[in-house]
């Protein structure tokens, strides 16, 4: 764990003028981080640009702030500094590339992916926490800062979410704690959030997981199972991205399965894959293998080709993976 705070505020004063970012596809830790750095350089007086290139799910717009986030830049302010949350490299982060050239740029990438590049200028990356929330909750703590219910509101969407609402065994109690501190100190309803992002499904969402349980199929000893998402599907029941995050934990929570897998056809020959674990095999050591990563529970890669090549390859080298085991 690497966590420069000093130098960050250190060099957060220095400066004025900012641009936040986070990942590409962005879920809930990604848009409450983003929307928590926000709220802190406005506090501090800078000047910010909230940007993520995909707009915000709309999931997520019920987050005070979330119209503040812009899909490109303005053309008025010249980013001193680039803060990247929830970016586990460089190539993630949805912002126009052009950025990566403007001269003197300083990167702070804030994160806990285990795979992180540590691609800034200053990392701040601490992967025992379970989301990029949790890390700026720290800070906020350490730091002595007080929050809004809004921004907290944020923060607690954002630890909730990538915990799968504390299930994961990402969850501590310091997870637990930081929690409770947001619901008892600040106000945050944890029912509201929690109605918010599960209970506001669209009727093609609930469609589309029809079609796709269909395709569940498992293998490799009942230890591996899998879905299809494709165009086709995506056709019939057009939804958001963010819709079909959570379609692979019905492969993962079959009895015996270690890794569930989602193959969700982006367009032709581009096949984006969604890795999830229990307790015995760390996905994210898989997904590297196809240039992609993320955390030992919970990673992803894209692969090129056909799905169905696609899937007869991944599972393929899945089962050499067990077999050299
Ligand atoms: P998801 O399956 O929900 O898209 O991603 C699961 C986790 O893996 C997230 O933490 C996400 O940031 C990470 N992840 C997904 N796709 C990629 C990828 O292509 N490269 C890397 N490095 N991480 C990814
Ligand atoms: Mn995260």
């Amino acid at each position: 764990m690497t966590s420069d705070w000093q130098g960050f505020f250190k060099l957060i004063e220095a400066k004025n003028q900012f641009i936040v970012t986070c990942h590409v596809h962005p879920d809930g830790d990604a848009i409450g981080s983003l929307l928590a750095v926000g709220f802190l350089l406005k506090k501090l007086g800078k000047n910010v640009e909230l940007v993520c290139s995909e707009g915000v799910p709309t999931v997520y717009t019920f987050l005070e702030g979330s119209e503040l986030i812009k899909k490109e830049r303005g053309p008025s302010l010249l980013p001193e500094v680039l803060i990247a949350v929830d970016c586990a490299e460089r190539e993630r982060c949805a912002l126009a590339e052009e950025i990566w050239g403007i001269p003197g740029l300083i990167v702070i990438n804030i994160d806990h992916h285990i795979t992180n590049t540590g691609f800034g200028n200053l990392n701040i990356v601490d992967s025992q926490a379970a989301a990029t929330g949790e890390v700026l909750l720290r800070l906020f703590k350490e730091a002595g800062i007080a929050l809004e219910q809004g921004v907290a509101t944020a923060l607690y969407t954002a630890v909730a979410t990538d915990t799968g609402f504390f299930r994961y065994s990402n969850t501590s109690s310091f997870t637990l704690e930081l929690a409770a501190t947001l619901v008892k100190e600040y106000g945050v309803e944890p029912a509201k959030v929690a109605e918010q992002v599960h209970e506001q499904k669209s009727f093609n969402s609930i469609r589309l997981l029809g079609e796709v349980l269909c395709t569940l199929k498992v293998g490799v000893g009942g230890k591996v199972a899998w879905m299809v998402l494709d165009q086709e599907m995506l056709n019939k029941y057009p939804v958001e991205n963010e819709e079909t995050e959570s379609f692979v934990n019905y492969a993962r929570s079959i009895e015996g399965v270690e890794i569930g897998i989602l193959f969700k056809e982006l367009r032709a020959n581009e096949i984006k894959l969604s890795w999830r674990s229990s307790v015995n095999v760390d996905v994210s050591k898989l997904a590297a293998y196809f240039g992609g990563g993320g955390h030992a529970r919970a990673a992803g890669c894209t692969l090129n080709g056909p799905v169905k090549k696609v899937v007869d390859d991944v599972l393929r080298f899945v089962a050499g993976f067990y077999e050299a085991r």
